[in-house]
């Protein structure tokens, strides 16, 4: 399937580009990093910017260096280390656990990935990240980024992975290294748009050669055989979604949830009715709204997102305030994920 001399190609650039362009420098790219380490760090990075989890990360860490610190944490002692990052049923998660962990391993991460997977809000993809991030584990971390670099190069297209099992026996480089150094590669050339002719490898490259013709074609036959043959899409349940509330004056000035930049308030989804967004800055804020249906259903990073406008009717906010543009680049930079 995969000629040997391609992947030879193909890992002597990888590992070429990781050392001359890769995020060692990420506080989780660290040496002799632990299991306990990579989970916080994947936790945080599924739902935010690296930037921005760069702020978070060794905050946490500081306060909670190793997993029975954070296994005996209440959910008021967790958040102020984790609000901000949204998705609250992930970070409740996180604190499960932590206790699961502690109660059920002895505080050791299983080394097993179906083990890993077994805790709260630990998925394939998850799993694998620590167990080769960790130990350097045989396993590829299957994110998007893996997905589209390998896909393109070797079969022409983003979507072309079906069995990923196969990969796993394909590749020699360590695994630690090859996972990192193609989430880096995904997402500084080989992106949605993939900057091809600043790329090492596209004399090889299936995708670069024929011109991307596979990935249109793939794109085209997903859509037009699913309405062929009336299969349905994936149900999204909107009751649990989250709600990022924008709350207004007269949409010239938004209050932020953050003090330096802009950020809506997210809401988990036990509070995600209109009568709910009400209760919740009744008992947080001791503010009264005018909450409107939402006027935006989105997904990002894979979790259903309803966006709602509210004015304040009646209390004294005490947030800060930035202009309309700040939303906008807001909105931007979120809708772009
Ligand atoms: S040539 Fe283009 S598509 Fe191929 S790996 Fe490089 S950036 Fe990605």
């Amino acid at each position: 399937m995969v000629q040997k001399k391609n992947r030879a190609f193909f890992e002597e650039k990888i590992a070429d580009f990781s050392e001359k362009a890769g995020r060692e420098y990420l506080p989780w790219r660290k040496q002799n990093i632990t299991a306990y380490e990579v989970w916080v760090s994947e936790i945080m990075l599924q739902q935010t910017q690296v930037n921005r989890v760069m702020e978070y990360y060794t905050r946490f860490l500081k306060r909670f260096p190793e997993v029975e610190s954070l296994s005996e944490a209440t959910w008021e002692e967790f958040l102020p280390y984790y609000e901000g990052l949204g998705y609250y049923t992930r970070g409740r998660n996180m604190l499960r656990t932590a206790k699961e962990v502690v109660m059920k391993y002895q505080g050791q991460f299983p080394r097993e990935k179906k083990l890993l997977e077994t805790l709260p809000g630990i998925g394939p993809y998850t799993a694998s990240a620590i167990l080769s991030f960790a130990y350097n584990d045989n396993h590829l971390a299957w994110d998007t980024n893996l997905r589209r670099v390998i896909g393109r190069f070797f079969l022409g297209g983003k979507h072309l992975i079906v069995d990923e099992g196969i990969w796993e026996e394909v590749f020699q480089m360590q695994r630690k290294v090859l996972n990192g150094a193609l989430m880096d590669f995904g997402s500084s050339l080989c992106l949605a748009r993939p900057k091809c002719e600043a790329c090492m490898l596209r004399n090889k490259c299936v995708y670069y050669v024929e011109k991307g013709e596979k990935e249109r074609q793939d794109k085209r036959y997903k859509i037009s055989d699913k309405k062929e043959k009336g299969e349905k899409t994936k149900k999204i349940d909107w009751k649990k979604a989250e709600v990022y509330v924008f709350l207004h004056e007269k949409h010239q000035k938004y209050y932020s949830s953050q003090k330096k930049s802009f950020r809506p308030f997210i809401i988990s989804s036990g509070y995600n009715t209109r009568a709910g967004i009400k209760k919740y800055f009744r008992e947080k804020y001791n503010l009264t709204l005018s909450v409107r249906p939402p006027h935006k259903k989105n997904i990002i990073l894979d979790e259903p997102v309803l966006f709602v406008n509210a004015q304040i009717l009646l209390g004294e906010p005490h947030f800060s305030v930035f202009p309309k543009k700040a939303v906008e680049v807001y909105n931007v930079h979120i809708l772009n994920i």
